[in-house]
């Protein structure tokens, strides 16, 4: 599932590209053709993201709400260039969910799983097929003259998805798209959305306000706030509370717990035990992360890197994180074996000695 930074990076896209456009909405699949019918020729006229939701505004503050969930994914493709990333073969990537290829020039690329429905439950399981974020070098090389493919990994796909982006523009929607967005220069196609639908005004701000504190929506102080009041007084683990978008929005599996290592905290520890200073260093380490997470497009947990070990940590996971998905290897810091537990149904690592 894409975690927050993925979010706020396609609500970029639609800010760059499609915001101040006439919109063209359809839903090749149908399932959403009422809804695209309320949109259809209107002018796209802001996009955000709070913590895994977007918000798509159009004339008369008619609205669309997607969440990606586990399953969804944005492609996106322009009219002058076209980017796709592919994953190497080697490097199933926790950043699937994320390709913004094209970011400098035309959008382009796939944000969000792309479809392993029912392959896995562990939704930070990088699907075989998914797409593998491209690094921050590569992005440089993006504007390319009309109808360049970029391609951005080494792995050629044979998918009609890439073909179709060849022929020209719009390139026809492939496989069940629920809503495409189209305008004169670009297109964005979502499939397998956990939820899509039209709101006004009202029903977005009752979306927002179940959701706790986004960094990159909240007001510093206040949201830090929030996220202290909505910790403090449960009993119920740290480890499940960083997970639960209600109390902060955005933290999914990989940053629960990296951000967990990077305090040294223990998964298990009460929300109601830690002290107010713990809390508020949980917060300010999200709103850093995150931060980070929107500029590189990686989940780059791990500070301090020289440039071939930040080069290597944004080219593969295994030399990314601190715990995520090491399990039964030595702790970076203490050697001791990184621990995987299943919490709420998820996966949980941590390291055992330097989280008490
Ligand atoms: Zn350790």
């Amino acid at each position: 599932m894409p975690e927050g930074h993925s979010v706020h990076r396609i609500a970029r896209q639609f800010g760059r590209h499609f915001v101040g456009e006439r919109i063209s909405a359809s839903s090749p699949q149908g399932r959403f053709a009422d809804g695209a019918s309320l949109i259809d020729g209107r002018t796209m006229t802001d996009a955000k993201a709070v913590g895994k939701q977007m918000f798509l505004e159009f004339d008369d503050a008619v609205w669309l709400r997607v969440h990606l969930g586990i399953y969804g994914a944005w492609d996106f493709n322009g009219a002058v260039a076209s980017a796709t990333a592919r994953p190497a073969a080697n490097d199933p990537s926790d950043s699937a969910s994320e390709s913004i290829a094209a970011e400098p020039g035309m959008p382009a690329g796939r944000m969000g799983q792309t479809g392993m429905r029912g392959a896995s439950v562990d939704d930070d399981a990088a699907a075989p097929t998914t797409v593998v974020g491209a690094n921050e070098e590569s992005l440089a090389s993006i504007g390319a003259p009309r109808r360049t493919r970029l391609r951005m990994a080494e792995q050629e796909s044979e998918s009609a998805f890439d073909d179709a982006a060849l022929e020209g523009f719009p390139p026809e929607p492939i496989g069940a798209v629920r809503v495409r967005l189209l305008s004169d220069r670009a297109v964005a196609d979502l499939r397998g959305p956990t939820a899509c639908e039209v709101l006004d005004v009202a029903g977005v701000q009752q979306v927002i306000d179940k959701l706790g504190p986004d960094p990159l929506i909240d007001d510093a102080e206040a949201g830090e706030e929030r996220m202290l009041e909505r910790i403090r007084r449960r009993r119920v683990p740290i480890g499940l509370l960083l997970m639960d978008q209600s109390v902060v929005s955005g933290i999914g599996n990989v940053y629960r717990a990296e951000i967990l290592f990077r305090a040294r905290l223990d998964p298990h520890a009460l929300g109601a035990s830690l002290p107010e200073d713990v809390i508020r260093g949980l917060w300010r380490d999200w709103r850093y992360l995150l931060g980070v997470g929107v500029d590189t497009g990686q989940m780059l947990t791990m500070d301090g890197l020289d440039e071939e070990a930040r080069r290597l940590a944004l080219r593969n996971r295994a030399d990314r994180h601190w715990v995520y998905k090491r399990e039964g290897l030595p702790c970076r810091v203490c050697g001791t074996h990184i621990v995987m537990e299943l919490a709420a149904a998820r996966k949980l690592y941590y390291c055992p000695s330097c989280q008490v």
